[in-house]
């Protein structure tokens, strides 16, 4: 909402267009330089009547934050903007390779709706996978991050090493900084994949989804015990990144928490299983309605208002810990707090304007099929294409970046054309998702007073700043995103 503020003397600060939202014991201003201010509710009253002056305490923070118009330093608000917004010039800069859809879990919610570990011509060929990383290094972007996934990636091995091999040759050649990625379920490691991933400095990122039984329930593994490898390799990559090499880097591994219905009352639990494994970051997910998951929702999807109770205790839990002295963030507070501490973007494609689809990340299917994102890429394995941007044999990447799918993305997910978040007062920090919109509630644009996913993030800013105004929680906080 922009507030107007009648002017009841000439000495008075008048606020520029802000945008605001009632937070726990306040209100919460926002700019578009992502500058904030909390307010209690009489200093708020007292700002919109146009009721401070210069000497008011309260007005140097104001001004400093870009929210008094006699004072706006328009050279340094948009600076703040150009930093916040970096990657709109850049290119896509992740790379997702899905090596095969075939896997040998069976997740009460899986998405990506993955192919059984027998199933034929479903694993990326190694022609497809050498012409995808190519691809990928025709991107602007200086960073190329490749991310290898599935299904289940180890099911094939041998291209993810050739692509991997690629990738550092590309790399060599062009002069680009790369990030390789694995996301595994870990149940097919061995010494030798480990090591190999090791050498060739490829992070790796599972999912835990916390004490054996309730991990077990939701990643349903007929082979064996899922908890039982996930642990066990977390605890070996732990060990070498305590170690190190002297030839290469060994990065932390980092695990995923899905939030199913029957991880609600055990927030506690989850947290601690982080803990004991030596985990500094637990990326709290939560559910959505779409895919496989969206046939199963009555048994394990929730609320956004049981979502954001679980994430206020994880928050708040996660919070005591490290007044205890261990190291731990919640990775999706993290990210918002790269932004709202920090002004800058911290590479989280699903909060951005525009999103990250196809001008921020490509997902390249196993047989070449080029879509807007992971997300995409599941709508299209439903047998709708409408997030397909091209092929890899076919199309390049000025193609992919001006094909409808990648069009209508940027302009449904620019949130001023949003008439929900054009208002609203989290808007610096958030971003919207065709995908989901089109998959919950069947159009790109979606309608934000009834998406479920705007709600789940309207949560989580509430959650966050509820705590900023804290003078205990700030800190610690404020540790997460800290300059080095
Ligand atoms: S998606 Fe919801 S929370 Fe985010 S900016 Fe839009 S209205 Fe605000
Ligand atoms: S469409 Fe959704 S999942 Fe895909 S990049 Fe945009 S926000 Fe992320």
């Amino acid at each position: 909402m922009a507030p107007k503020s009648p002017v009841k003397n000439k000495k008075s600060a008048r606020t520029p267009l802000a945008r605001w939202e009632r937070v726990a014991g306040g209100r919460l201003l926002t700019n578009d330089a992502g500058c904030h201010a909390l307010l209690g509710e009489k200093d708020f009253a007292r700002v919109m009547a146009g009721g401070i002056t210069k000497k008011d305490p309260l007005f140097k923070r104001l001004a400093a934050a870009g929210f008094v118009r006699e004072s706006m330093d328009f050279e340094g608000l948009a600076a703040k903007w150009r930093t916040l917004n970096a990657h709109l010039d850049q290119g896509p800069g992740l790379h997702i390779l899905v090596l095969t859809l075939r896997c040998n879990h069976k997740c009460l919610y899986c998405q990506s709706s993955a192919a059984g570990e027998g199933a034929k011509k479903t694993d990326m060929d190694r022609r497809t996978a050498l012409a995808s990383v190519d691809f990928a290094f025709t991107s602007p972007n200086p960073l190329i991050t490749i991310e290898f996934q599935g299904g289940e990636p180890l099911l094939n091995w041998d291209v993810l090493k050739a692509a991997v091999k690629r990738a550092r040759e590309k790399a060599a050649a062009t002069g680009k900084e790369l990030k390789l990625a694995l996301v595994s379920n870990f149940t097919l490691m061995t010494e030798e994949k480990a090591r190999f991933l090791l050498e060739n400095e490829v992070s790796i990122c599972t999912s835990l989804d916390g004490p054996a039984d309730l991990h077990n329930k939701n990643r349903i593994f007929a082979g064996g015990n899922s908890h039982a490898a996930t642990v066990r390799w977390i605890k070996y990559f732990q060990e070498k990144h305590a170690r190190q090499s002297q030839q290469y880097r060994v990065f932390k591994p980092g695990a995923l928490l899905t939030v199913s219905r029957q991880s609600l009352p055990r927030w506690k639990e989850i947290i601690e299983e982080y803990a004991a494994l030596g985990l500094e970051d637990i990326f709290v997910r939560p559910l959505a309605p779409i895919g496989y998951a969206r046939g199963l929702w009555d048994k394990i999807g929730y609320t956004p208002e049981e979502f954001q109770e679980f994430y206020g205790r994880c928050l708040d839990y996660i919070l005591a810990l490290n007044r205890r002295g261990t190291v731990m963030r919640e990775k999706t507070a993290a990210m918002m707090l790269e932004k709202i501490v920090n002004a800058t973007e911290p590479g989280y494609l699903d909060a951005r304007c525009p999103c990250g689809a196809a001008i921020g990340q490509i997902a390249y299917n196993y047989n070449g099929d080029l879509f807007t994102c992971d997300e995409g890429r599941m709508v299209g394995w439903e047998g709708d294409d409408i997030f397909r941007v091209g092929n890899v044999f076919k199309d390049s990447l000025r193609k992919v970046l001006a094909s409808p799918a990648a069009r209508a993305c940027v302009v449904s997910s620019n949130l001023e054309a949003q008439p929900e978040c054009s208002r609203c007062a989290y808007k610096p920090y958030c971003g919207v998702c065709p995908v989901y919109n089109y998959e919950a509630q069947g159009s790109l644009w979606g309608n934000m007073r009834s998406n479920g996913r705007c709600s789940l993030f309207k949560g989580v800013f509430a959650a966050i700043f509820k705590r900023l105004g804290n003078a205990r929680d700030k800190k610690v906080l404020e540790s997460w995103v800290a300059k080095k």
